[in-house]
């Protein structure tokens, strides 16, 4: 199974695929035990930063080899494409599933971009998702830049793109207000166009506001932030009652918390 059929089995099940940020190998870790756990799919995402800070065939092997000896269903993702280039470079590495994210350009731009990315893809078979609307980036307020049900009509079959992450009221980060998802919209938006829909910035939103957005046609769950706060703030916790230089026997508590946390994501995107 690819990540398209994927995407259409979530959506007849009215399920998601949680798409979790990786790391490391303690977050990888954290990710894949939880999947196993629960018995569900991951895609497993890699942004620039990630793949620069681990190296992008060093990543890749670390995702594959983890899948393969967890045994789930797992694919790799690139989250947020900054570029034609980057994308180009991640599918000769052998992704699953790629984003290209030209989402601050105007709207023939992201078109014209997510145009070209989806020929590029074509031959590789693989998944295509882009970003209309503006779900603000770290530190940004989500000021306005709403998804809209015409523009995303007209996007999807301009692009012929696979999944699109809408802006609906979530945000990258932390909310430094309670979130509210715009299910109105959303179910606008989804009676508007066949294309797979994408939550992206679930981190602190309310389990039962995502499984509404589920419910109202949202496939695919992005989720970063709270993996790292949980890795971070558990680890430092750990640190100051700790002297221990063995950090093989440090990380794992740490990696536990992460474990916790998913088992619960999971569970939450599958109903
Ligand atoms: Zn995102």
């Amino acid at each position: 199974m690819n990540v398209k059929e994927l995407l259409k089995e979530c959506a007849e099940h009215r399920q998601a695929v949680l798409a979790t940020n990786f790391y490391n190998f303690e977050t990888l870790t954290g990710v894949m035990r939880a999947a196993q756990a629960t018995d569900a799919p991951v895609l497993l995402q890699l942004t620039r930063s990630s793949i620069d800070y681990m190296g992008l065939h060093q990543a890749v092997s670390m995702a594959r080899t983890a899948i393969a000896d967890y045994g789930v269903r797992g694919w790799i993702h690139l989250d947020h494409g900054g570029s034609v280039e980057l994308v180009e470079r991640c599918l000769d590495a052998g992704f699953d599933s790629v984003m290209i994210d030209a989402s601050e350009r105007p709207f023939e731009e992201n078109v014209a971009t997510t145009r070209r990315v989806v020929e590029l893809a074509r031959p590789y078979g693989v998944n295509v998702e882009a970003e209309l609307g503006y779900v603000a980036k770290l530190g940004q307020q989500q000021g306005g830049g709403f998804t809209t049900a015409d523009e995303a009509r007209t996007f999807v079959e301009q692009t012929g793109v696979d999944a699109l992450a809408v802006a609906i009221g979530s945000a990258h980060g932390f909310y430094k207000q309670p979130p509210h998802l715009d299910i109105e919209r959303l179910r606008e938006i989804h009676a508007a166009t066949p294309v797979a829909l994408v939550l992206h910035g679930s981190s602190g939103i309310p389990h039962d506001m995502v499984q509404q957005a589920i419910a109202e046609g949202i496939v695919k769950v992005n989720l970063a932030t709270e993996i790292k706060d949980t890795f971070m703030r558990n680890l430092k916790a750990i640190l100051t009652t700790t002297d221990e230089i063995d950090l093989r026997k440090v990380f794992p508590k740490a990696t536990e918390a992460v474990v916790e946390l998913l088992i619960e994501k999971y569970k939450m995107v599958r109903g």
